[in-house]
């Protein structure tokens, strides 16, 4: 039976840690959120960083913008906390609606402000191999994977799913973490293939069990980053009751990577707070 990583453990643990770090610092983080429109998912997840702010000690200011809010506002928002040097980490609460341009609104966020990890700069650092500020997800991932002890340099990582938030940034941390990726999307061919090979294999495409047993190598990792409704219930993208019996460990759903990505959030801001203001952005 496989090791359940259990990210819900290890992210009180890091919180935790986190709070007495914060009390010992001298610093008092602020982090800024901005939420345009009332999406009952995007309010839920809002809450849940909120609640993980004040439970580490972090300051917190909630931006609040209509649902038929223009580009030009939100735009304004972030200028606006861009210039308050009482704030360190700005988050936007995606996804925006469909009139506003999203790549506008990540590239105006300051780049020692982006505690998401999505400003093109950071990621762009990501890629170099000298990280600042990393998505969210992945690096809570990569957190869960140390936790464990999972071993990366000279495995096969195998990550499903091509997205700015979660795929490319895994396939980059792998990647510096001396792991061979092969990245999957809707497109690549004899995806079971591919999957088979992986001793390391992250599934974030957001389609219910979609990841089946068959598919899975004798031993492998398995993160399973998926959000999925199925028969009113919370199901990952993988088949977890089944894919237990093959794995050597795996992510549960939920309790896995969701107390991860909010962890490492608080982290990020964390770090954020701490950056001097010399240095370069
Ligand atoms: P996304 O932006 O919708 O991207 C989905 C990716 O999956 C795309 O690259 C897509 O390929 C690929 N894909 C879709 N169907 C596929 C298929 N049949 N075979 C192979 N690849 C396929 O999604 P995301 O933001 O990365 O999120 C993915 C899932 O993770 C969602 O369920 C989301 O709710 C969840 N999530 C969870 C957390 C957390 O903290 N737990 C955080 C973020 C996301 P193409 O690029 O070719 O279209």
């Amino acid at each position: 039976m496989a090791t359940i990583l259990d990210g819900k453990k290890i992210a009180d643990m890091r919180l935790e840690i986190l709070k007495k770090e914060i009390e010992d610092s001298g610093f008092y983080p602020r982090l800024a959120t901005v939420i345009v429109g009332a999406d009952p998912a995007s309010q839920m997840y809002i809450r849940m960083k909120h609640r993980a702010c004040e439970r580490v000690g972090i300051g917190l200011v909630g931006m609040e913008l209509a649902g038929d809010a223009t580009t030009e506002q939100v735009l304004k928002a972030v200028t606006q906390l861009n210039n308050d040097t009482g704030i360190n980490g700005i988050l936007i609460q995606f996804p925006l609606p469909k009139q506003i341009d999203t790549e506008r609104v990540i590239t105006a966020v300051h780049p020692k402000k982006d505690v998401d990890g999505f400003h093109p700069f950071n990621l762009g650092l990501l890629f170099s191999a000298r990280p600042r500020f990393v998505p969210c997800t992945p690096q809570g991932i990569m957190t869960l994977l140390a936790e464990y002890r999972v071993e990366l340099a000279g495995t096969r990582a195998v990550v499903v799913g091509r997205s700015i938030d979660v795929g490319r940034p895994m396939s980059a941390l792998f990647t510096n973490a001396d792991a061979t990726v092969t990245l999957c999307h809707s497109k690549t061919k004899n995806l079971a293939e591919e999957i088979k090979q992986a001793d390391i294999l992250v599934s974030a495409i957001g389609k219910a069990h979609f990841i089946t047993r068959e598919m899975v190598k004798h031993g492998a990792v398995v993160i399973d980053v998926g959000i999925n409704q199925l028969n009113g219930k919370l199901v990952g993208d993988v088949d977890f009751e089944k894919v237990q019996n093959v794995a050597s460990a795996i992510s549960p759903v939920p309790c896995g990577v969701g107390p991860m990505t909010i962890a490492t959030l608080m982290e990020n801001t964390y770090r954020a707070a701490s950056l001097r203001t010399c240095d370069t952005v």
